[in-house]
């Protein structure tokens, strides 16, 4: 059986991408932020993917420190055997204008969404590599394409996740594990229904489709890209987004 890690998983696109890979037959690794709500929603997560007859566990890792993510994959390789997929998806906001944004929240950003994306392809590579495949896909986000005012924390972060997909796609094709992105527009989760009515409103005016995408639309794209029928796409950027921009 593969083996699919997913960070971030105990809620939202997470969450639902974790589901959608037990629904296609892989054991999932749930990986969760260190705190009981989020450990209690692991769970529960992990319970819905076993309903699919496939092995689910929760692992509790701070994504943004290395050694955590070192442990989590020593551990999930001791525990699984392999790691067949790995979805990168953890990710934070922390909002404000350039002028008004502190050092530590621009700090904190970088850390969780982008650092965590380096340490965790540390150290899954070198076992995807020995097992001679794997596939990654990092979600980053349209405001790493086109970026978006007040995000300058957040769509830095985004943008070079491109950048490292497209660098791993490189330097790990001739080992056969392929490495791509999706960048999701506005999608329906904890994330985005903090923002107020107003600004929804405003945002939905600048999508075709003139609707959210929901969580389950994001997961749809990545069990492609870790899947057979993907084996020749790598180092690409799939923008799910309801045609933002074309
Ligand atoms: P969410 O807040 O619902 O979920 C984020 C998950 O990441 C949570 O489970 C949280 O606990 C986890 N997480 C945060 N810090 C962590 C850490 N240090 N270690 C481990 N886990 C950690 O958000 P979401 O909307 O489901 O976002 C998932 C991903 O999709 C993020 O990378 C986000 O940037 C990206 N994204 C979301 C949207 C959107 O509209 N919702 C759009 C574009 C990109």
């Amino acid at each position: 059986m593969a083996t699919a890690i997913v960070t971030g998983a105990s809620q939202g696109i997470g969450a639902c991408i974790a589901k959608r890979l037990a629904k296609d037959g892989f054991d999932v690794v749930i990986n969760h932020y260190p705190s009981d709500s989020d450990k209690e929603k692991a769970l529960a997560v992990a319970e819905e993917c076993r309903a699919f007859s496939v092995k689910a566990e929760c692992y509790s890792a701070d994504v943004s420190k290395f050694e955590d993510c070192e442990n989590m994959v020593k551990q999930v390789k001791a525990d699984f055997g392999t790691i067949d997929a790995l979805v990168n998806n953890a990710g934070i906001t922390k909002d404000s204008l350039l002028a008004r944004m502190t050092e530590d929240a621009y700090d904190a950003v970088i850390a969780v969404n982008q650092k965590s994306v380096y340490n965790m392809m540390k150290h899954v590579c070198p076992v995807m590599m020995k097992q001679k495949h794997g596939s990654i896909v990092n979600v980053s986000s349209v405001a790493g394409l086109y970026g978006n005012a007040g995000q300058v924390n957040y769509s830095a972060s985004k943008a070079a996740i491109i950048g490292m997909t497209k660098t791993v796609a490189k330097e790990y094709g001739r080992k056969n594990i392929t490495c791509n992105a999706v960048a999701p527009g506005f999608i329906h989760t904890p994330m985005t229904d903090v923002l107020s009515d107003e600004l929804k409103a405003k945002m939905l005016e600048a999508v075709a489709l003139r609707r959210y995408g929901e969580p389950e639309e994001i997961a749809s794209v990545v069990s492609f890209l870790v899947s057979e029928n993907a084996s020749y796409v790598t180092g690409q950027v799939i923008e799910i987004s309801g045609g933002l921009s074309m």
